[in-house]
Formats: C-alpha cells, structure tokens, sequence
C-alpha cells in the first residue's frame, strides 16, 4: 500500500507513520516527491486494521492499495523518472547513454584500445566482460578478477565510467570494487540471493530481461534489489526467446514503451544481444532511440572474426563510429540528444 502525506505533513508525522508501519511488520519506503512524500508500505499484510489506522494518523493525506505486484519500481509509488547518476553520465534525463565495449575482456592492450576508440567516437561508459556466462562450459569464459583490472586500466586511460557482469553472489564483493555499474545478465535476472546481495551494495544496478521473462516478472526482479535498498536500478531489453531463427532473440521493442508507462526507472536497449548480427545492430539501435529508450548497449570489437565471444554481432571500430553520427542525427529528430561524455573523459579525449 501506498501512503501518500499531506503537502503540509511534518517529519514527525512521517516518523510516526514509519514507526506503525514497523509495528506490523512492514517495511516503509520513502519517495520524496516534489509536492509530497509517498511512502510505499511493503511486505504481507496481516494486521486488517492497518490502512484505516494509517489513514487516520496525523499528516496523512490517503492510503492507497497497489493493484500491481511490484511496488517501489512502480510510477503509482514514484511518478518522476528515476535519473542515475554514473560518473557523471545521467541515465533517463532524457537523453541517450551508449555503453560500448567488447563482449569479453581478452588482454589489457584490446580493452584499453577498444575503449579508447568508443570513447573517441561519443560512447559515455566502457562496458566488457570478466565473468562470462557461456552456453559450454567449454568456450572462452572470461579473465575474471584480471579481466576486471584491464577494465580498470581502460575507465583510466578513457575517464569513462565502466560496467560489468557479476554471475554470482561470491564475486559482488571483487565486482563491486573494480566497476561503476553492476550488470546482471539475462540469465540470472531470476536468481534472487543474487538479486538481494547487489540490493545490499550501493552500486547502481543494470538488470538484463530474462530470456523467457513476462515485463512483470522483470519489474519483480528489479524490485528485489529496490527492496533491499538500492534505488539505482537500470533495465536493460536484450531480446527474448521466439520462434524466430533469423535473430539470435527477438528484440521487444514495444517493451521499452511499456516500461516507460509502468516504472519510473531508466530504461536501455541491447542491439547487439537482440539481434545476434553485427549489420541489425544500427537500426534496430535507432529504432530503440525512437521508441524511448534512455540508452543503448553495444558491442564493439577491434576484429570481430576474431573475437573469444559474440564476434558475429560485435561493431568494428568504424561501424561503431558511423553508428554514433547516425544516432545523433535520430536524436535530434527524436528531441533525444546523444548524453553528453563526463569532464573527466572530455578532458583526455585523443589520449
Ligand atoms: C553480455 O552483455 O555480454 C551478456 C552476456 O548479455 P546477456 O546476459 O544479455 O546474454
Ligand atoms: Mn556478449
């Protein structure tokens, strides 16, 4: 349930409201809008009483039941945009964020170059992968932990901001020192101690849509890691499963607009996943900035035929700069400008 103050409520009342709430048994989430705070009650209801006893206390303005199963990523508990601050990039202001980089991290010398050369293009945080969750236990899966240091290498030689996959919850801890944004892949959006573990850290979180998962189950994921804390939670629509052979997922499309009326948090899309092929990538990535997503991820890579993994959909250096001017031009039709690149990237750039 939701309990929405009076404009002229005072701290205390919003203290004594918490206070009834934890005597049964519910936790209180506050959302400091701009006219009034909303605080969002969540966990079981037993008490019967309790929203014609909230509804009577002092600065209340009403208690309102949320129809819906998830409640903080919900625009009834917070109607403005979520915007999240990474390094000085804004993501959902309403403007584009392009995260690019290879799919897995290979050496120092491919990430630093990789990220060198998005960051010389327009893209605003480096992505690459350490932990690389891989159908066969057989292909290439990762660097790890020295993976994670290349990444670091490349967020200093770039001054871009830089996000990762973390697989499990045994390496939130090593993930969450080396990089800005904490990415949880498609195939772990349902694993919950994975979910409550990043809910604990104060990373902001990208959580990939499951292959197979409805939007509402996303939004329950993403609630997970919001219940736990953690308000910086970025969506992320990578396709799903089909029928459809000609691309590796079926890139959802009309869920970015749906997200968009359902939840206040950012959302972005993933091209390079959605599509499974290198030349799908740019339209599919302006039809993303059409529709409203609040970013892009993509993957680039300095000779794609010989990547350790996801060659086939991965730019090259000069598809992901011609990629770049085309975005700019659809964000100027769109009104979505591409993100502006922190001041510590602009200050390097050409280094
Ligand atoms: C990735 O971003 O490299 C990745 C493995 O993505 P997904 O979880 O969407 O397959
Ligand atoms: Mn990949």
């Amino acid at each position: 349930m939701l309990v929405v103050m009076k404009q002229d409520a005072t701290d205390d009342d919003v203290k004594g409201v918490l206070a009834r709430l934890k005597d049964a048994n519910l936790e209180g989430h506050l959302s400091p809008g701009e006219e009034r705070v909303v605080i969002g009650a969540v966990g079981v209801i037993n008490d019967p009483d309790i929203r014609p006893a909230v509804g009577r206390m002092s600065g209340v303005e009403e208690v309102i039941a949320i129809s819906r199963p998830y409640k903080l990523t919900g625009r009834e508990f917070q109607p403005e945009d979520t915007v999240i601050d990474v390094g000085g990039v804004k993501i959902g202001d309403g403007t584009l964020t392009v995260m690019a980089g290879p799919c897995s991290i290979e050496s120092e010398e491919h990430m630093v170059a990789t990220a060198c050369a998005v960051r010389d293009a327009g893209a605003q945080i480096i992505r690459g992968g350490a932990f690389k969750p891989r159908t066969s236990p057989y292909s290439f899966r990762g660097l790890g932990e020295e993976g994670l240091q290349h990444l670091a290498t490349a967020r200093e030689a770039t001054g871009l901001p830089v996000i990762t996959e973390v697989m499990s919850e045994r390496d939130v801890e090593v993930v969450a020192r080396y990089a800005d944004v904490l990415q949880i892949g498609t195939r772990n959006m349902q694993n919950f101690t994975l979910l409550d573990e990043v809910g604990l850290t104060r990373k902001p979180v990208m959580l990939k849509r499951g292959l197979t998962a409805t939007i509402d189950e996303w939004l329950l994921a993403a609630e997970y890691v919001m219940a736990k804390g953690n308000r910086d939670v970025i969506l992320c629509e990578r396709g799903i499963r089909t029928f459809e052979t000609a691309t590796r997922n079926t890139l959802d499309l009309s869920a970015i607009p749906v997200v968009k009326r359902l939840s206040h948090l950012p959302i972005i899309s993933d091209p390079s996943h959605g599509t499974g092929h290198w030349y799908l990538v740019e339209p599919m990535a302006r039809a993303s900035m059409a529709v409203g997503a609040d970013g892009l991820m993509v993957e680039v890579h300095p000779s794609p035929d010989h990547a350790l993994s996801d060659g086939p959909q991965s730019l090259t250096f000069e598809n992901f700069a011609e990629l770049m001017e085309s975005l700019a031009k659809v964000g100027e039709a769109v009104g979505h400008p591409l993100a502006p690149q922190p001041a510590t990237a602009l200050a390097m750039a050409g280094g």
